[in-house]
């Protein structure tokens, strides 16, 4: 993180532009640069029409209905997307939205359309891949449906090892339901996600099953980041971006 000076503050979303204006959240209240704001209201609107009208679409399974709100709410602030978050978000959401009508030829080609959009870091390929193996999973390619998520979570980034323990249970369910054990090749990988919690890898009678001791074990415990927030900045939340 770049630092700030007194008089010339950076914006604290992007930390490149110089902050100009206060953006307020129930969350945050931030000094930000104009095309920070920008884009950030256009995200807290978006989650805001998710919450307050496609759930409810939703629970009455008018897929269509939600299919076309959302193409709308991003026609009309496509000029916003400053950094393609809305373009990827709906991206995502037409991918699952299809997929949760069941319609998953046409789930697959929303997803290459997302995929196609790129990933901010790691997580997001990872996310990714796991939706690629359900769709392949549900036209009963268990095995396409493994290897589209290894791949994705062959992407590694040493940013974002507390993530790990939370995957891991989506890789033994891929690898069982391909009928084979956890390739040894993904321990290293369980251990940094164990490594960025302190703890040790559980021992159980499978890679399988130590992975899914490890995920439950790390569940709510704070990572390597957030340790490190809280001995600099005493006790409380993170101070994560939305
Ligand atoms: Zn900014």
């Amino acid at each position: 993180m770049q630092s700030a000076d007194e008089n010339h503050p950076l914006c604290w979303f992007c930390k490149k532009q110089p902050a100009t204006v206060r953006y307020v959240h129930p969350q945050f209240n931030e000094m930000v640069c104009a095309t920070c704001l920008d884009r950030l209201e256009v995200q807290d609107t978006y989650e805001q029409k998710w919450a307050h009208h496609i759930l409810e679409l939703e629970r009455q399974e008018r897929y269509d209905e939600m299919l076309a709100c959302i193409d709308e709410f991003l026609a009309a602030n496509r000029h916003r997307d400053h950094d393609k978050w809305l373009a990827r978000s709906v991206a995502r959401d037409r991918t699952m939205v299809l997929f949760e009508a069941g319609r998953y030829a046409e789930a697959e080609k929303a997803w290459e359309a997302w995929a196609q959009l790129g990933f901010p870091n790691v997580t997001d390929r990872w996310f990714n891949g796991s939706v690629k193996a359900s769709i392949l999973q549900a036209f009963g390619r268990h095995r396409d449906a493994l290897a589209a998520f290894e791949e994705a979570f062959s992407h590694q980034d040493p940013m974002y090892a507390s993530a790990i323990p939370y995957y891991l249970p989506t890789l033994v369910k891929f690898s069982e339901n391909a009928g084979q054990p956890v390739d040894e090749k993904w321990r290293r990988v369980a251990e940094a996600g164990a490594e960025d919690f302190a703890v040790e890898m559980p021992v159980r009678d499978s890679l399988g099953e130590s992975m899914r001791a490890l995920a439950e074990m790390t569940q709510g415990m704070p990572s390597k980041a957030e340790r490190e927030w809280r001995a600099t900045h005493g006790a409380g939340s993170g101070g994560n971006a939305p």
